[in-house]
């Protein structure tokens, strides 16, 4: 199981993100990046953090 997060303070809110999640997980508003679903519902595929300029997203095993 792993939770995701983002800090929204590093979020540089390039966007470049939120289409990429296969749990639809991710959404953009106000210029930033945001959790939208149940952030444990994250699969850890690391298709966000992989693209994220600013390290902004933290994937937890838990
Ligand atoms: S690790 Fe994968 S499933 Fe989890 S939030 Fe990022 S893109 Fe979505
Ligand atoms: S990829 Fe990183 S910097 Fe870009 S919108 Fe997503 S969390 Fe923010």
């Amino acid at each position: 199981m792993f939770i995701v997060t983002i800090d929204e303070d590093q979020c540089s809110g390039c966007n470049a993100c939120t289409e990429g999640c296969p749990a639809h997980l991710l959404g953009f508003s106000e210029d930033k990046a945001h959790v939208v679903g149940d952030e444990s519902e994250c699969m850890g595929c690391e298709s966000c953090t992989s693209v994220c300029p600013t390290g902004a997203i933290s994937i937890a095993e838990m």
